[in-house]
């Protein structure tokens, strides 16, 4: 049962197959027995799972159901949810059990979707390697030395090992696509402001954005279908139309031109990626794409732009945390400032706190244009090469990241080699356009396993269904996506 996709489920509870009871029954057995090596979950909520799979089997049974009635799948653990543990993986949210759910919470649970629990990530997503959770690092079900990219690691890897079909993400910078392509499943960023993020704990709000990693992109088309909503209480989530995101999944893309950015194709990415990546782009010419090379010429400055946004909007974002509003609270503390120190000291993480460190200089009366200003302003020239490039194609297609899962431990003493995972990723968020990945390869890694490879697409603002369009067809002449982990499978 745990290799069906979110689409098998629906069809399968819809044709009475089995129930959801059955179904959240044995992916719970399969988290229990097989979580303790990955440590994806942080919280599983088995008891809450299953009564809400018999209220969805009941309902069903009334003749009420819709396509997500019973289906399972988890949130990543930066989404508020009522009655349970909201940690952000961190320290400082250990104690923190939400008192409301989050808008994308409410939408899958209104949807009559089982939740199995809260996936494991880096703290408060700052990350790309899984590997600053207060709650350990999340193991790559592809080879356990190597992490399941990040921030949220979690997600991917859960899907990945097929302890849930299906999860929610966040993506800042990179943080949906990036371990999307680490793990060989289908990540989507939606445009910013598609989804809501209130309840979202919020690292930078300019780019925070809240998406779905599913095997498929049929199921990720089904995901964002109920995702995706106006929220008037995030005044940043856009009040547009929603299409049915699975009603053009299988609308020819004949004629389409696709968009590669000499940028994105450097010398120094491996050869071998590289070729998988073009194997992948030419699949689509086979189905009738046309394909133009462009340039985004300030592609070299979003790395540091985005950290300078990043860290500024978070150091603003996590002043909340101080031990009173929220929080961990040391203990006797002396007065004040003593309170403040210690239970932030305590609290935070090293990564989140060399982010806010750098983002309250930057904001600091002296820095202020000098930095957060001109990164703004950077800003807008990355976003101007994007709307350029647009008016010549339909999609820009790119390598996810420059190289595979790397090993745990790697990266963790030199955070500019962390950072500069997101080289492909990061431009999107600072433009707030739409990006997925999608397992298109793979390559053989040091230890005989092979590990996945993502291809990138960037669609125009809104233009969510076009990437779902291209990754389903691109998924029905290939089988890249149906690859699991060797043991797995
Ligand atoms: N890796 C990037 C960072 O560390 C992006 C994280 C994210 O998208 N949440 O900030």
């Amino acid at each position: 049962m745990h290799n069906k996709t979110i689409a098998q489920i629906a069809r399968d509870l819809a044709a009475g197959e089995y129930s959801s009871v059955e179904i959240t029954q044995s992916l719970l057995t399969r988290i229990e027995q097989l979580d303790k090596t990955y440590n994806s979950f942080i919280t599983v909520t088995a008891e809450q799972a299953l009564a809400q799979a018999k209220a969805a089997d009941e309902q069903r049974a009334a003749g009420n159901a819709n396509a997500w009635t019973g289906v399972p799948m988890a949130h990543k653990d930066i989404f508020c949810t009522n009655g349970v543990l909201t940690s952000c993986a961190s320290k400082m949210l250990s104690n923190f059990v939400a008192p409301y759910d989050a808008t994308v919470v409410s939408n899958f649970n209104q949807a009559g979707a089982v939740s199995l629990g809260k996936l494991n990530m880096d703290e408060f997503a700052m990350g790309s390697s899984n590997e600053s959770s207060y709650y350990g690092g999340v193991k790559n079900p592809w080879d356990i030395e190597r992490v399941p990219g990040g921030s949220s690691g979690g997600s991917a890897a859960a899907v990945a090992a097929r302890l849930v079909p299906g999860a929610t993400a966040t993506d800042t910078g990179g943080s949906i696509r990036q371990p999307a392509a680490f793990c060989g499943i289908t990540g989507l960023k939606p445009t910013y402001g598609r989804v809501s993020r209130w309840g979202m704990i919020a690292f930078a709000s300019s780019l925070d954005q809240g998406g779905t990693m599913t095997r498929t992109a049929e199921d990720s088309a089904m995901m964002l279908n109920v995702m995706a909503s106006f929220d008037p209480k995030d005044s940043t989530c856009v009040d547009q139309d929603i299409p049915d995101y699975t009603a053009t999944l299988n609308n020819s893309i004949e004629g389409l031109t696709i968009g590669l950015p000499k940028e994105y194709f450097r010398d120094d990415l491996s050869a071998e990626m590289q070729q998988q990546v073009r194997d992948a782009i030419a699949e689509f010419e086979k189905m009738g794409a046309k394909v133009k090379e462009i340039s985004l010429p300030n592609t070299h400055l979003a790395i540091p732009a985005y950290y300078v946004v990043a860290p500024a909007e978070c150091s603003a974002n996590l002043s909340r945390m101080d031990g009173v509003r929220f929080g961990h609270r040391c203990e006797n503390p002396q007065d004040i400032n003593d309170l403040y120190k210690r239970s932030r000291g305590e609290g935070f993480g090293e990564e989140v706190k060399r982010r806010i460190m750098v983002g309250a200089y930057a904001l600091s009366a002296g820095f202020y244009d000098a930095y957060y200003k001109q990164a703004q302003q950077v800003r807008r020239l990355i976003k101007n090469d994007f709307v350029e490039a647009f008016k010549e194609v339909d999609v820009i297609m790119s390598p996810t990241t420059p190289s595979p899962a790397f090993k745990a431990g790697e990266k963790t003493s030199d955070p500019v080699a962390m950072y500069l995972e997101d080289i492909f990723t990061i431009a999107l968020n600072l433009a707030g356009l739409p990006g997925m990945s999608i397992p298109c390869g793979q390559v053989a890694a040091e230890g005989g396993n092979p590990l996945p490879v993502g291809l990138q697409l960037i669609g125009n603002y809104f233009d969510e269904a076009r990437l779902l369009n291209l990754g389903h067809q691109f998924q029905q002449a290939t089988d890249w996506h149906q690859q699991a982990p060797a043991d797995l499978a």
